[in-house]
């Protein structure tokens, strides 16, 4: 296997001339595009390319498919959304349009209950108070995408209105580190106003992580195959894995901006500094998943029940109950408070829950926990973090990272897109609009032709922005 490396670059043409092993291996002999990552982006694009008679080498860094969509199965018997769970807008989202039409599809995909629940302690809200909170929920969002007597950006915190009272805390932990993994006070306020606003959502019962893998079939990815440098400067373009070397015409990169930052991957020579100011403008929030096994349905809830509370400050939570009807519960944490909590430790993370659910449901809710496990993505080594959300001021660092570097190397993924931004259908249509980008420049499609189901647009961004509706507290 060569190793390419700075130094050898420095030195000379010897490694130029070095014979890459995996450039030996038949199918990815004179490659045209080698994609960085198998997450939604880097699976878009894919598809793109190769409906476009292009070849392609996927090259994924951990040992799944999926990125932050991925589904696991093994640790409770039953499938656990590790990350993205909400398919945002299933009318027009291109995940469902192309899953489904693929025939041998045996996915499962039902719309989401419109409704949510709210706590008040360990009571349902009154009527009263629901409508109250609603409401004010309704303000809020209208507030936010009436950015008209702003001329600068502000953080989002700043646009709510001033009178929710005692539901500031649920609507700001709702709309800030439930949606987004960022408290609203660090969140652009254009970034977030130009989110499409989604009206409905659904759910896979095999998961969002299924399907995304069943879009990935016959995909020529290779895992555990991490990029390690990338030399763009000289006259031939040069990827360096694991594995060995390749020289395609052309890289489309859809590691996380947080990955940028950490400088996981050498470029020769190194990236400009716009794109990097751009990525580290556009930092992960953090967002985890707290998954317990609850059988039985203990705490008294419909399937896919979403909870809130009316919030104290800052150490708040959601419950996605009864997920698909597998007795699975979700509690879901964020923003500054679910970063201190996921750096502390998974045990920390799993006795907040119980606690958190406890003070909800009575304490016969911690003993009906069977089993459970925390995902912490500020940890995943090939991710680290959530979802990009621009800070204060930041929100043109999207356009910024759609423009190639040297004409060689393109960014994708859930951050590289101006209104689905941290969404799996965000990342999806960016990587089928970089391949797009990249076909132009190297000379277009051999064969005029679309990936299955290629669609042209998708509809809506984060979590919560879809229309609030009540659940009546006699419903329960
Ligand atoms: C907890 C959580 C909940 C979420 N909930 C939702 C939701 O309900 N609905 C929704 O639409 N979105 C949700 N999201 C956001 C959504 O998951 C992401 O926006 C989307 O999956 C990002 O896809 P991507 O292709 O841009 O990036 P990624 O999925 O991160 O893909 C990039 C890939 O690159 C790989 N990689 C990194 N470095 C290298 C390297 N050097 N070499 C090779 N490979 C490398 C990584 O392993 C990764 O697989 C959620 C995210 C999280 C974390």
């Amino acid at each position: 296997m060569s190793r390419l490396s700075r130094r050898s670059f420095l030195a000379g043409s010897a490694a130029l001339m070095a014979a890459p092993a995996l450039a030996q291996t038949p199918d990815l002999k004179d490659v045209d595009v080698v994609i960085v990552g198998a997450g939604a982006a880097g699976i878009a694009a894919a598809r793109r390319l190769i409906a476009a008679k292009r070849s392609v080498a996927v090259f994924e860094a951990s040992n799944r498919i999926g990125g932050r969509c991925a589904t696991d199965r093994a640790f409770f018997g039953v499938p656990f959304d590790l990350g993205a769970h909400w398919i945002h807008n299933p009318e027009a989202n291109p995940l469902i349009t192309q899953a489904t039409q693929a025939a041998q599809s045996k996915l499962d995909i039902y719309p989401a209950p419109r409704g949510q629940t709210l706590r008040v302690g360990a009571r349902n809200a009154l009527d009263g108070e629901m409508e109250t909170y609603l409401a004010g929920l309704v303000r809020a969002q209208r507030a936010i995408h009436d950015l008209g007597k702003f001329k600068s950006d502000v953080p989002a915190s700043r646009l709510l209105p001033g009178d929710l009272g005692g539901w500031r805390s649920t609507i700001e932990f709702i709309l800030g580190p439930y949606a987004l993994g960022k408290n609203l006070a660090n969140v652009s306020a254009f970034d977030l106003a130009r989110a499409v606003p989604r009206e409905s959502d659904a759910f896979c019962r095999q998961g969002y992580g299924a399907l995304l893998a069943a879009l990935a079939a016959g995909l020529p990815i290779r895992l555990s195959t991490p990029v390690t440098m990338i030399y763009w400067g000289g006259k031939a373009l040069i990827v360096e894995t694991n594995k060995g070397d390749l020289r395609p015409r052309a890289v489309i990169l859809t590691v996380s901006t947080n990955m940028l930052n950490e400088d996981k991957i050498e470029f020769i020579p190194p990236l400009p500094k716009r794109p990097l100011d751009a990525a580290s403008r556009l930092s992960l929030g953090s967002l985890d998943h707290i998954a317990l096994d609850m059988p039985g349905n203990p705490l008294g809830l419909q399937q896919d029940d979403v909870v809130f509370e009316r919030g104290q400050g800052g150490r708040s939570a959601a419950l996605l109950a009864d997920v698909s009807g597998t007795g699975l519960h979700m509690v879901e944490i964020g923003g500054d408070f679910g970063r201190g909590l996921s750096g502390q430790s998974e045990a920390a993370m799993i006795d907040f829950a119980g606690e958190w659910l406890s003070s909800l449901f009575g304490s016969s809710a911690r003993r009906a926990i069977r089993r459970a496990r925390a995902t912490r993505w500020n940890q995943e080594p090939w991710v680290l973090g959530a979802m990009s959300a621009a800070a204060p001021g930041d929100a043109g660092a999207r356009k910024i990272l759609m423009e190639p570097v040297g004409d060689r190397v393109w960014f994708a993924g859930e951050a590289v897109h101006e209104t689905q931004w941290g969404t799996v259908e965000g990342a999806w249509e960016s990587g089928e609009r970089t391949a797009e980008r990249v076909l132009r420049a190297i000379g277009g499609a051999r064969t005029e032709s679309k990936a299955p189901g290629h669609s042209k647009r998708t509809g809506r961004t984060s979590r919560t922005q879809r229309k609030p509706q009540r659940r009546s507290s006699e419903q329960r």
